[in-house]
């Protein structure tokens, strides 16, 4: 297996640290997963490249059970990039509903027609040609190669680093932000059978999810825990630092932003009292908030054209007006783009 004495460096551990280790470590996930692993439409035989990228996209800051009625929905009027790529920007929003940072619908929306105009409608093949799509990170290039093209590639998500972190380097969780040493880990035990690795990418992230959870693992249920799991063999030591303090979601602008959207998607318009009732203490944190989703192309002001639809540039082609200079709530309420 290439890469195996880097992990037998990085580990400093006896746990597991032989390429024969952790070719064990491999089968005993991927048998597992075999068994446990959730049935989801994105992931049968059928399921479209784009049916995979646009469920990865959800699936970034969303739990599955938010993202499995959305998808849905999504795939039933949009099967297809072109058709994504037609729909009126507004529609999009709506159907996007409550899965959270609405941005990736307007990102989702360019990338459609980034694959129409550049792809002829096809998700294209390759690491390299998916990230210079609009929205593509590393992390959704490289899971769209593994599991809509079935090609090997380093897919690195929070429940693999954490899984990784436990399982090979014995910590409780992995560094506080994705470290090149965590990238040299998953590479050196990505297997390098192409099947393979497809396999291994798709259980691990499944065992994350399910067993090896960030509060409460199940080491119980694990198939690594009698194989060698780094961190049980340790004594599950606590985390070097606490840094993973979850910011409170209440009174936060997020928050308030959440509430003019559910608000523009009910009503596709309102009205700058309705606005102003949101936070009636506070008209200037009302007002930054428009200003943001006024940035982000997520809503026009009332009075102003439509800017998007059909081949329209999609994000950014909407900009605010400027409110006045003291920061008070413009005249115009809002409606979406
Ligand atoms: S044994 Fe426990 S800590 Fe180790 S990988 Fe499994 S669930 Fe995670």
């Amino acid at each position: 297996m290439p890469g195996c004495d880097t992990v037998l460096r990085m580990t400093g551990t006896s746990t597991p640290s032989t390429p024969a280790m952790i070719d064990a470590m491999i089968d005993a996930v991927i048998d597992w997963y075999r068994s446990s692993a959730r049935v989801l439409p994105w992931r049968e035989p059928e399921a479209s490249a784009w049916g995979i990228l646009v469920s990865e996209v959800m699936l970034q800051q969303t739990p599955v059970v938010r993202v499995l009625p959305r998808w849905q929905e999504w795939m039933r009027r949009w099967p297809a990039p072109v058709d994504l790529a037609d729909a009126p920007t507004a529609e999009v929003l709506r159907v996007w509903d409550r899965l959270g940072y609405p941005r990736r619908a307007l990102r989702l929306q360019d990338c459609a027609r980034q694959i129409v105009r550049a792809h002829g409608g096809e998700v294209p093949r390759g690491e390299q040609a998916l990230r210079a799509l609009p929205g593509i990170g590393e992390y959704t290039a490289a899971a769209v190669t593994a599991f809509a093209h079935h090609e090997r590639a380093v897919v690195v998500d929070t429940n693999i680093r954490r899984v990784l972190a436990r399982a090979v380097r014995g910590r409780a969780l992995p560094d506080r932000s994705y470290s090149a040493a965590e990238r040299v880990l998953a590479t050196s035990v990505l297997p390098s059978e192409r099947g393979r690795s497809v396999a291994w990418n798709q259980a691990v992230m499944e065992l994350g999810a399910l067993v090896c959870t960030a509060r409460s693992p199940r080491c119980e249920q694990c198939p690594l825990q009698a194989r060698g799991c780094a961190w049980v063999a340790a004594g599950r030591p606590a985390p070097e630092e606490d840094t993973r303090r979850r910011q409170a979601f209440e009174g936060t602008d997020r928050q308030l932003r959440g509430r003019i959207m559910a608000l523009l998607r009910e009503h596709g318009e309102t009205s700058p009292a309705a606005l102003a009732a949101l936070d009636p203490e506070d008209p200037v944190r009302v007002e930054r908030c428009i200003r943001s989703l006024l940035a982000d192309g997520l809503a026009v002001r009332a009075g102003e054209e439509h800017a998007s639809g059909a081949g329209a540039g999609g994000v950014g082609t909407n900009v605010a007006r400027e409110a006045g200079a003291d920061g008070a709530a413009a005249p115009d309420g809002l409606r979406l783009p």
